[in-house]
């Protein structure tokens, strides 16, 4: 067996330890005589999987006691349409900030529901920046204020938090949750769908402020109410308990390799050897975003002839480096390096780019 270096935008690579103990624990988990997925979900066993998983999110990414935790199936974009029908009442203006693909379908999930407006967005520039701050036209009396703090396909992250006053502040944070500390008191709601920085698809993370969910919202069926999720523990049905126990597993994988301080060190390294890289081929390469707003977490990159896009990534797949060809909104390369992302895939990646150019360059 050889595992490449995978640079998958999600589902995405996933620690090899973790991996190693979901295999080791398959058949029989700790000792009761059957896999964690074949219990029930109310079981002691899932039960307690499911409480230490909220603990160990809670201390990596420092979530204060007047935020609740929920953990939802549907991903992320069924939490863009649950944040209208909980927070906002029917025709309630709410303002979305869009930096790229997944602020635009953030916006589309909620237009049935309320009075969406775009505060500010980044299309005419082909989202290659983050509009000023002073440009944003906030309503007062708006339900929230939307941003994602990391667009995944254009490689645009959010390097400060905006002060968008006593409006609510609601993150998308799917590709780029626990890669750095974050203070969580700045937002009223975070989500993620766990399966870039967290764990495998078919579960998000809903973190928000406790007194958010006082509000009355829209008419919605119980299971989409996170009032409910949070009285019922998020088992109001029946749960993903293989994604949530695999999510756990990483958690406790990220605390143990020293928490978000510590990724955030690996990250910018990693980040900053990558884009060292493509400025440094003298337009071999070359990446287009504002260098003040580049992601840490997806590196889109184009070569400077598009000829040699399929021979790059045949070439690159040959030397184990794989998931390379980028999202088709955009062509070109992508490489998503997230927190399992080691160093070392980085540096055979650039080793590889550069030994690419001189090849072909
Ligand atoms: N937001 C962001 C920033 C994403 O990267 C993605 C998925 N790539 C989504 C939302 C949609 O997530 P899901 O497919 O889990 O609904």
């Amino acid at each position: 067996m050889s595992r490449a270096f995978n640079f998958s935008a999600g589902p995405a690579t996933l620690p090899e330890p973790v991996l190693l103990q979901a295999q080791s624990e398959m058949l029989d988990w700790h000792g009761v005589g059957a896999s964690i997925v074949e219990l029930s979900h109310r079981g002691p066993e899932f039960m307690g999987i499911a409480a230490e998983a909220e603990a160990d999110l809670r201390r990596l990414v420092g979530i204060p006691d007047d935020y609740a935790v929920l953990f939802m199936q549907g991903g992320a974009t069924t939490q863009q349409a649950l944040i209208a029908l909980n927070f906002a009442n029917p025709r309630q203006v709410a303002d979305y900030v869009i930096s790229g693909h997944w602020g635009k379908t953030a916006i589309k999930q909620v237009k049935p529901y309320l009075d969406a407006r775009v505060a500010a967005t980044g299309e005419a520039g082909g989202f290659r920046g983050i509009p000023a701050r002073a440009s944003w036209q906030l309503s007062d009396d708006a339900a929230y204020v939307h941003v994602t703090a990391n667009e995944t396909i254009h490689g645009v992250e959010f390097r400060d938090v905006p002060d968008v006053g006593a409006v609510p502040l609601f993150a998308d944070f799917s590709s780029s949750i626990a890669s750095e500390p974050i203070d969580v008191s700045k937002y009223g709601l975070i989500y993620a769908g766990a399966q870039k920085n967290l764990g495998p698809v078919g579960i998000s993370v809903v973190i928000v402020r406790r007194d958010l969910l006082d509000r009355a919202g829209q008419p919605r069926a119980d299971i989409f109410d996170y009032r409910s999720h949070l009285k019922g523990e998020s088992m109001l049905n029946t749960p993903p308990t293989w994604n949530w126990y695999l999510a756990g597993l990483v958690f406790k994988w990220m605390l143990a390799e020293g928490g978000v301080q510590e990724f955030a060190v690996r990250n910018a390294r990693k980040s900053a050897l990558l884009y060292s890289t493509i400025d440094g081929s003298g337009g071999f390469y070359r990446n287009e975003v504002d260098p003040a707003v580049r992601s840490r977490m997806n590196v889109p990159f184009f070569l400077h002839d598009e000829a040699l896009d399929k021979p790059f990534l045949k070439e690159a797949a040959a030397a184990q480096l794989i998931s390379l060809k980028g999202h088709r909104a955009l062509g070109g390369m992508r490489a998503s390096i997230y927190n399992a992302m080691p160093v070392e895939g980085v540096q055979a990646l650039t080793a590889f780019m550069q030994d690419f150019q001189n090849r072909h360059g």
